[in-house]
């Protein structure tokens, strides 16, 4: 032979060679075998619940599960099923291949490709849909590389995730929460049966069409048995089970929390999202705001909505954006949580923790009387929500009764510009305003907000002083399933402890808002519970925030066209649902805890009427919370008075009084006491006049069972008022 001749036989040798030896040597790319681009996108709740699915751009609905989380003997039904021999072949079963091609020249057609798991697997990785034949000859090769490159338990893994059980559902994992609604780990043998026989053909064998299904699953329960592959127990337990499949919808959970999700993940290829929500908690509330909000609608009520966070995670566990999500009558899809709404006297907590902070007390007096404040504008004249004025009250009586001047004042003496920096601190969009174009009104509302934004502004109060921006996402998977947790924002120190501590104090104390709220309102809780109502002056909104010692709740109610309700207040509006929101909370939190007490203030004896720390000359005092500076501040007033200050002394707000049935009910009675000039006054009994002006009597109650009010007026001033209960 010549060396030529040789050359010509032998160069095409090494070069097919080299080709094979490349093709077999170059790894099998696992991100493109696992088929990522496939998967359905994925959102779940703290609980690992899934909240929704969205299919693939190809429509398709697959995920994927560890082989290890599926149990040995739903591996085993579909190895039994596809390819008994698959882990002792190379990807190819000579003999199953010998048998089909006698089959295949007997019936002169191919009625069996004896594929394997493997070939089976090569197929879906690499989609190989040419010609049989030349299909046939990839399908070996691609499988040998395959067994080079993965172990068998890799293989079966992309196996059971990707291939097709029928309705577009791929893998494992999406199918049987489809059609069992159940993870692949909690398949029972006769179910993961019912899946191995589906794969012959899955659009006429797949469970939910199929109604020979459970007897086809039997079938091979029987030739598992009688192979060993599980015991005789096994199977006759199997056969008995009745097993039904029933197609789920996707999962479409927690719409608008869902919804921002997607949002805030628009710029990434995600695959999978944790989020903070509580999946029960939230459900039970979406019926809750149906159930209230419905009662309503002869008021013009048509919308809500809730956020509930954690203040000291910041997680996100309720967001409800409206009443109805698939209502188009109210704009349901649209999540009313980030509306802009005027917040009434919601931002108020704010303003008198400012207060507290420049020198006033929760004792200090204030006097609620017709006050003009100077602003770019003009002259601005604040007025109550009843249209009267209260003469001297205490800040926590103001702040409990939402009274409007002595805000304003407080705001005033402190400077707008201090409230305008705090908020501006807390991340709320000041919309590219100054403080002087709100004017101290920004204290009654003048600028709007979000429920979004007051959560994260209140969570002060539920976590020692310290803002936690409210976040839903916890961590993401991106398609090359590497997690990205999500950088939580660092807590940011807005009031000391000892602010936030007595405004909560002051938010969940009744009897503070017992005048203008009554004695049996929607914020009275039997633990700790701190809330303020604010309410748009025009009744289109109406806000209710609170805080437990670590949750923060947030109501809205309106609508979403802006159009105003019709006799709704805190109490009936935003009020009835806020507490349906905190006793839901609390039975899967454990809530109520009181804060523990900062070490700069203390209870102390405090004059009523300068709402000082006391000084041996006074005489009316009670206890109160004080900072630790202000206890050597003592009362001036008592001693050097020059005119009186009226108010009722007897009763208190709150009293219980009980009727003794043994005695004379007529012989049942209290005086009611007056403190200061009383001729001066007025005093009303149940919107009754009981005393002109100008008379000087002693005025008698007569114990009647109910709720009583009394009212004590100089002029048209209603200086003091008092409920109290007879039983
Ligand atoms: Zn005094």
């Amino acid at each position: 032979m010549g060396r030529n001749k040789v050359k010509i036989v032998v160069l095409p040798l090494v070069f097919l060679f080299v080709l094979f030896a490349l093709f077999f040597l170059i790894p099998v790319n696992k991100c493109k075998a696992r088929g990522v681009n496939e998967w359905s996108r994925r959102i779940y709740d703290r609980n690992s619940i899934l909240l929704r699915e969205i299919p693939s751009s190809e429509y398709f609905v697959s995920s994927w599960t560890p082989i290890d989380s599926i149990p040995e003997y739903v591996l085993k039904c579909f190895v039994q099923k596809e390819d008994k021999r698959f882990y002792s072949h190379f990807g190819i079963d000579i003999l199953s291949m010998a048998r089909a091609l006698r089959q295949n020249i007997k019936n002169r057609r191919i009625i069996s490709g004896a594929s394997t798991i493997t070939m089976q697997t090569a197929r879906i990785i690499y989609s190989l849909q040419q010609p049989k034949l030349i299909r046939k000859i990839l399908e070996i090769l691609y499988s040998i590389k395959l067994e080079i490159h993965l172990t068998k338990r890799e293989i079966l893994e992309i196996y059971l995730n990707r291939t097709h059980f029928g309705n577009n559902i791929y893998g494992i994992a999406s199918t049987s929460e489809t059609y069992f609604s159940k993870s692949a780990a909690s398949l029972s043998l006769k179910e993961a049966s019912m899946l191995a026989v589906t794969l012959q053909a899955p659009s006429v064998y797949n469970p939910i069409v199929n109604r020979r299904s459970s007897e086809m699953a039997d079938a091979l329960l029987k030739e598992m048995a009688s192979d060993n592959i599980i015991s005789s127990e096994e199977y006759g337990r199997a056969v008995k089970e009745k097993a039904e499949a029933n197609k789920e919808k996707l999962k479409f959970r927690l719409p608008h929390l869902c919804d921002r999700v997607i949002f805030e993940l628009k710029d990434k290829k995600w695959i999978k999202a944790f989020t903070s929500a509580d999946c029960a908690l939230q459900e039970e509330l979406e019926e809750i705001i149906k159930t209230s909000l419905d009662p309503l609608e002869d008021m013009n009520v048509t919308n809500g909505s809730i956020m509930i966070t954690d203040s000291r995670t910041g997680d996100v566990l309720v967001m409800i954006g409206s009443k109805e999500y698939f209502s188009d009558n109210i704009d349901g899809q649209y999540n009313a949580c980030y509306g802009m709404r005027s917040p009434g006297s919601s931002l108020k907590p704010f303003t008198y923790s400012l207060g507290l902070l420049n020198g006033y007390n929760a004792s200090s007096i204030i006097m609620d009387e017709p006050t003009y404040f100077k602003e770019v504008w003009g002259d601005f004249k604040p007025e109550n929500y009843d249209f009267k004025f209260h003469g001297p009250v205490t800040l926590r009586q103001a702040l409990g009764c939402s009274y409007n001047v002595p805000a304003c004042k407080v705001l005033d003496s402190i400077g707008v510009d201090k409230l305008y920096e705090i908020l501006k601190k807390m991340n709320f969009d000041m919309h590219s305003k100054g403080p002087n174009d709100y004017g101290v009104a920004l204290t009654l509302g003048s600028m709007s907000v979000s429920l979004f934004e007051l959560v994260s502004g209140y969570s002060v109060f539920a976590n020692k002083g310290c803002q936690t921006s409210p976040q839903i996402i916890d961590s993401y998977m991106l398609e090359n399933e590497k997690i990205i947790r999500m950088k939580k924002e660092k807590e940011k120190r807005i009031f000391p402890e000892w602010t936030a501590f007595l405004m909560g104090d002051i938010l969940s104390d009744n009897n503070a808002r017992i005048p203008a709220f009554d004695m049996e309102n929607p914020f009275k809780f039997k633990f700790y519970v701190g809330a303020k109502t604010g309410t748009s002056k025009n009744y289109k909104d109406n806000f209710a925030v609170g805080f437990t010692d670590r949750y923060i709740i947030g109501v809205w109610v309106g609508n979403n066209d802006e159009s105003p309700m019709v006799g709704v207040s805190g109490m009936t509006g935003a009020g009835p649902l806020f507490r349906n929101a905190v006793m839901t909370l609390s039975k899967y939190y454990n809530i109520g805890d009181y804060p523990s007490t900062p070490d700069s203030i203390l209870k102390t004896e405090v004059c009523s009427k300068s709402g000082k720390s006391v000084s041996n000359k006074c005489r009316e005092k009670y206890i109160d919370w004080i900072h630790i500076s202000e206890i050597s501040e003592k009362c001036t007033i008592c001693g050097n008075e020059t005119k009186k200050i009226q108010r009722i002394k007897y009763p208190d707000n709150g009293d219980v009084f009980v009727i003794d049935r043994d005695f004379d009910l007529k012989r049942q009675m209290f005086e009611v006491i007056i403190d200061g000039d009383k001729k001066d006054m007025t005093l009303m009994i149940d919107g009754n006049v009981v005393k002109e002006r100008g008379e000087d009597k002693k005025i008698f109650f007569n114990l009647k069972t109910g709720k009583h009010t009394i009212e004590l007026y100089s002029d048209t001033l209603l200086i003091d008022k008092v409920i109290f209960l007879v039983q």
